[in-house]
């Protein structure tokens, strides 16, 4: 489903529209793919369309929060094209036994932003309230402020700089992470975690990124124990056609993850 939602945005907006480009492209993509050897025309997946959001992040969040439930009640695994990173706190919330995964350049760590505690920059502080210490792992940090990395609760959630990934190879990285979380796993996919060259049009650019390959492996390895997705934050009035697609294709890749029959290690 699609949460047009850009409401707290604080740079550039626009990802309310991303949903709709989403859909145009992905119909564009070929229905089979040779590298998981799975036919998605065979793989049974609704398209929900968009939710109907208002201006109002808590009730947005709350819309959310009900249609992931509805959706999860179905025996069915919800796949959310946002919108900004706000909309997985109402997911989030019908996921209190699972590990939260993130990708993303930022720390959305703040206690509250543009006078709102549901802003995009607090995401990570909003799951941390209702998962946890040491549920969240949160890829490809590189953008964090002062305030927020002298912050007395850093530690209770894992942040992996993209220059760990860059130095340790996403194999390591995954390793360590499939050591730390104990069932199943949420995840969450900022586009502003990959760098710029791969993904520009987002609303918080910023370089030194993750590839599309470090995603794809880390779907790859946790896909089957992934039972919630969502991608968020890319903003179509940016692109050049680049972050459509890799948006497009991630859901691919998400989804055959979970369908191969393939191993990977
Ligand atoms: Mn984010
Ligand atoms: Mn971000």
């Amino acid at each position: 489903m699609g949460v047009p939602f850009d409401g707290t945005s604080s740079f550039r907006r626009g990802s309310s529209l991303a949903p709709d480009q989403i859909r145009a492209v992905y119909e564009n993509l070929e229905s089979f793919d040779p590298y998981y050897a799975v036919d998605f025309t065979d793989i049974p997946i609704t398209d929900l369309g968009n939710l109907e959001v208002n201006s109002d992040v808590r009730e947005v969040i709350s819309l959310v929060d009900l249609s992931v439930s509805t959706i999860r009640g179905d025996g069915k695994i919800p796949i959310m094209m946002g919108g900004e990173h706000s909309i997985t706190i109402g997911a989030i919330k019908n996921y209190t036994d699972a590990d939260l995964i993130i990708i993303d350049a930022h720390s959305d760590f703040r206690e509250s932003y543009g006078g709102s505690a549901y802003s995009h920059a607090c995401v990570t502080r909003r799951c941390l309230d209702i998962l946890g210490d040491g549920r969240i792992t949160s890829i490809g940090t590189r953008s964090i402020s002062r305030e927020e990395y002298e912050s007395k609760d850093i530690n209770r959630v894992s942040f992996i700089s993209s220059a760990e990934v860059r130095k340790s190879g996403i194999e390591l990285i995954v390793d360590e992470v499939e050591k730390s979380i104990r069932g199943d796993v949420y995840l969450s996919i900022d586009m502003d975690g990959f760098d710029p060259s791969f993904a520009p049009a987002v609303g918080t650019p910023e370089p030194y990124g993750l590839t599309p390959w470090d995603a794809r492996y880390l779907m790859n390895r946790l896909g089957k124990r992934i039972i919630g997705f969502d991608i968020v934050e890319f903003s179509p009035i940016y692109d050049n056609g680049n972050t459509a697609m890799l948006a497009a294709k991630l859901i691919q890749d998400f989804i055959g993850s979970r369908e191969t029959s393939k191993v990977f290690h």
